[in-house]
């Protein structure tokens, strides 16, 4: 069999179903080869891990459900942080990875855990120098000290040209030699289906399947990187205890980890953590559902003029609140996550537009192609088509301009160019929705799974997404903090597993 290319990419590793000879080996040797490291999953985490284990002269199996390696690098904005790097020692930006725990501990309120977050910005500058000695570019202006999230005290927030992508783009090269020298077998199209344990409740092999087959591959250590569960709406209504509103994750995030993990033993924590983003304009309501588009709310990006109010017509925050935490918190207790962004043709007519990407005349038309566009000649028929409370719009809008008239707002927001009174009126539905999965298995600072009583399931550890937002952001969205600890507590479990001997 001829060796495949990884950087090849999707196409070629499609049409085969595998990538690198080895994964013919694999099957061949399948329930004979006794691999040193089986890793479940070939995205974020599982590739370092794969990468730095060979590194050692480990023999690893890396298995994918689906037929390209990357996960969800394929789709995420690939935001990294970390503290103490050589690009911020180049910029002449004095930094530590103290100072980072304690703005993750700061932004998330304390509710991350500590122990794993310590471990992921100890070790995340090593795994950043890594990428960046190995030919990542960050963009030319970073590291900068926040986008989309609460900002850092210190610069230390850096992404590609191609988000998720470029990191892909490093860790695909990385790989190839070890799949090519044979230390690495890649299976792709191979979801695992099964842990088997032995007699002390080890694991001994996973069972996979491909096509109608099923096999089993025997393993010294097994790690668990096959991702969250965000596009497994079933499971992430039991999970995050709410309805899975978006469809923007990676397909294969279906939370099969979780089920694998807790076959063994395993639990899962932190649904008390669960938070959405401040919503966007969804195509439909058919959820989960794609994103049509997204309103500035960011005060920083655009001030105000709109109000916002939730479907008892009630406004729930200043709209010009600087705080990009204070407005998740506050849409959490909302019905249904939900709000509409109110105005009128006034506004429209002098606002800078406030669709994301749309010109004020696409904005207008929206309102006549677009079911959460609406528009009234009256707040109250306003109100009626949208789904909110007539007497509750009409009271808040009322409360509004009195504060725009007076220059005193209730809520204290601070931008008041203009009353809402002027027909037709306008109203944009807003959801709530995640990119990222709460709930996580629970593990210990060696990221070995543990059973209920805190005891180890001894050889099998998790990485990534499967942790849990929650357990590395707490209830907030920190920056860089689900890509960067993925690859570090990969490449760590790849650099510390008792591997044949060889100890880090
Ligand atoms: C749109 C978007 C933007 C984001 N932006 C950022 C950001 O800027 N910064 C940040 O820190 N985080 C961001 N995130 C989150 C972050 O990208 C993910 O948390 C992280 O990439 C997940 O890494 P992972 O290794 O856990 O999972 P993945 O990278 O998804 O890898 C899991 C792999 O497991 C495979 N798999 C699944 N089930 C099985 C099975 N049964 N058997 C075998 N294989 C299986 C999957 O196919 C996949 O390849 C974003 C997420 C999204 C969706």
């Amino acid at each position: 069999m001829k060796r495949r290319s990884f950087v090849a990419g999707a196409a070629a590793s499609a049409a085969a179903g595998w990538l690198g000879a080895g994964a013919a080996r694999a099957w061949a040797a399948a329930g004979e080869t006794r691999y040193d490291l089986i890793v479940i999953g070939a995205g974020t985490a599982g590739i370092p891990a794969a990468i730095f284990a060979a590194a050692r002269g480990a023999r690893v199996l890396m298995l994918d459900a689906a037929n390209d390696i990357g996960g969800t690098l394929h789709l995420s904005t690939g935001q990294m942080s970390a503290a103490g790097t050589k690009l911020q020692a180049s910029l002449g930006i004095r930094d530590s990875a103290s100072a980072h725990f304690d703005d993750v501990m700061r932004i998330s309120k304390g509710t991350a855990d500590p122990e794993l977050v310590r471990l992921a910005v100890d070790n995340a500058a090593t795994t950043f120098d890594w990428l960046t000695d190995h030919g990542f570019e960050a963009l030319p202006d970073h590291p900068v000290l926040g986008q989309g999230h609460e900002p850092y005290s210190q610069k230390r927030y850096y992404w590609g040209a191609e988000g998720g992508r470029s990191i892909l783009a490093v860790l695909r090269r990385e790989l190839q030699p070890s799949v090519d020298q044979g230390r690495v077998d890649v299976s792709l199209s191979t979801p695992v289906t099964a842990l088997l344990t032995d007699d002390a409740g080890d694991i001994e092999a996973v069972r996979v399947k491909s096509g109608l087959a099923e096999t089993v591959f025997r393993g010294r250590h097994v790690l668990l990187a096959c991702g969250g569960y965000v596009s497994n709406p079933q499971l992430f209504e039991r999970l995050s205890g709410v309805r899975d509103y978006g469809d923007n994750g990676y397909p294969y995030s279906q939370g099969a980890g979780i089920e694998l993990g807790m076959s063994v033993g395993g639990f899962v924590r932190g649904r008390e953590n669960y938070l959405s983003n401040f919503g966007s304009i969804l195509a439909d309501d058919q959820f989960p559902a794609k994103m049509f588009a997204r309103f500035v709310v960011i005060p920083q990006q655009r001030q105000p003029w709109e109000i916002f109010v939730n479907a008892r017509g009630e406004r729930f925050i200043r709209e010009d609140e600087p705080s990009f935490d204070k407005r998740e918190m506050s849409l959490l207790s909302q019905p249904d996550l939900r709000y509409w962004i109110v105005f009128d043709e006034e506004i429209l007519t002098a606002a800078p537009p406030g669709v994301g990407g749309f010109s004020r005349e696409e904005i207008r038309e929206a309102f006549d192609a677009h079911t959460w566009f609406i528009k009234a000649d009256t707040l109250p028929e306003l109100a009626a088509k949208a789904g909110i409370e007539v007497a509750g719009l009409q009271r808040s809008v009322e409360d509004y301009n009195r504060g725009v008239t007076e220059r005193r707002d209730r809520l204290g927001r601070e931008h008041l160019p203009k009353k809402i009174v002027k027909a037709p009126f306008y109203a944009i539905r807003h959801q709530g929705h995640s990119t990222t999965s709460t709930v996580g298995l629970a593990v210990n600072g060696a990221l070995n799974v543990v059973r209920a009583r805190g005891e180890p399931v001894r050889n099998l550890y998790a990485a990534g997404e499967l942790l849990g937002a929650g357990q590395l952001m707490g209830q907030s969205f920190v920056g860089g903090m689900m890509v960067t600890p993925a690859m570090t507590f990969g490449r760590l479990l790849g650099q510390r597993l008792p591997i044949g001997g060889v100890h880090a």
